[in-house]
């Protein structure tokens, strides 16, 4: 029994792991694997059909907003969206605010004309440029955000208005973890291995107007409206991730849906933060009180000579996966909706002790 702070491919709920393993030969009488089934087969449509109407009653997706299960992670969709939704006007802004966002610009570059709209580089991404001060050109197509970033621990505690440009935000690490208002969102996409699933799957929710504009180049398994009307069956889909992704739905409807598990997430992060301001500076968060992740927290020990001992101490006591991300050094407690009260309580036990045994 171990808890798992890893930032990702991340820990899962362990109810879903039982259940995968008891259905793993025989899923549900038909004597095959999932893995094993025909995708256009009578179960596995089931199985995709259910995953998608959960996640629409999770989320209260409108109507008009199409959900596509991809592949390639994220990251394949830093080109994905330039490509379906840039060509419009051509341009489009993006909000920079760490890793990930940056990423996400590096990659639209390829396609277009591409404005940073605001930037926290001037403070070592550790805040939200306050969006009053934000230069969105009327004309972009979209604006693109990252509502959380995983490496950094900056997350958004509003979504920004931007009047009528479609908003695109990358919520692969805070996707489920909060209620969101859908409809005020042009696109919304996650990998899966954070809140979802297993990794290598992506969800992409998507209003139906923005779907038609592709470049020509666009490679037909990348081209939304293509994928939309052929219900992600273009090529054979991730069938298990979608799978799991499906029973991880349920789990979060038993749970009490997005709404119980916020505020569960705000339980838990508050108690680790509350950890990290009470130790006398023997813990730091460099993050904005303001826009504090619920989901990735990173902490730096007082003297880095400590970072081994705490880590080799942490996995005796079986926490693992708190080494921080080399950009930010130190450590980073993820505490995704899969992690337990009692993983968290473990951590800052963990936490105050090595700090009194150190300090
Ligand atoms: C993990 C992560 C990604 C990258 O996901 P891949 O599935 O590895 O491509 C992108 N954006 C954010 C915010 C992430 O947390």
């Amino acid at each position: 029994m171990v808890y798992n702070f890893s930032a990702g491919p991340a820990v899962l709920p362990k109810e879903v792991l039982l259940q995968t393993q008891q259905e793993l030969l025989d899923w549900h009488g038909s004597g095959m694997s999932v893995m094993e089934m025909s995708h256009r087969g009578p179960e596995f449509t089931q199985i995709i059909q259910e995953a998608e109407a959960d996640l629409r009653e999770l989320m209260a997706i409108p109507a008009n907003y199409k959900v596509l299960f991809l592949q390639g992670g994220a990251t394949t969709q830093f080109s994905a969206i330039p490509m379906n939704l840039i060509g419009r006007t051509g341009k489009a802004d993006y909000v920079h605010t760490g890793h990930w966002s940056k990423g996400a610009i590096n990659e639209a570059k390829r396609y277009g004309d591409i404005h940073l709209a605001a930037s926290g580089e001037d403070r070592h991404f550790t805040y939200i440029p306050d969006p009053a001060t934000w230069q969105v050109r009327p004309d972009a197509a979209y604006l693109h955000y990252t509502p959380n970033e995983t490496i950094g621990g900056v997350e958004y505690q509003f979504v920004p208005e931007v009047g009528d440009i479609p908003l695109v935000a990358d919520m692969s690490s805070n996707i489920l973890s909060r209620s969101v208002d859908v409809s005020k969102f042009g696109l919304i996409y996650a990998g899966a291995q954070k809140n979802i699933g297993p990794s290598g799957l992506v969800i992409v929710i998507v209003r139906e107007d923005l779907l038609g504009h592709a470049l020509p180049s666009t490679p037909k398994l990348m081209d939304y409206k293509l994928v939309a009307d052929n219900d992600s069956m273009l090529n054979t889909p991730a069938t298990f991730a979608v799978y799991v992704a499906g029973l991880i739905f349920k789990w979060l409807k038993v749970k009490g849906g997005v709404a119980g598990i916020e505020q569960l997430n705000i339980a838990k992060a508050n108690k680790v933060y509350e950890a990290i301001d009470q130790s006398g500076g023997f813990y730091r968060n460099p993050v904005a009180l303001d826009c504090r992740s619920r989901m990735n927290i990173p902490f730096v020990l007082q003297d880095d000579a400590l970072n081994a001992p705490f880590l080799k101490a942490a996995a005796e006591r079986h926490l693992l996966q708190l080494k921080g991300h080399k950009s930010v050094g130190g450590m980073r407690a993820s505490i995704y909706n899969a992690m337990p009260m009692a993983g968290v309580d473990a951590l800052i036990d963990f936490m105050r002790e090595f700090a009194a045994r150190h300090a």
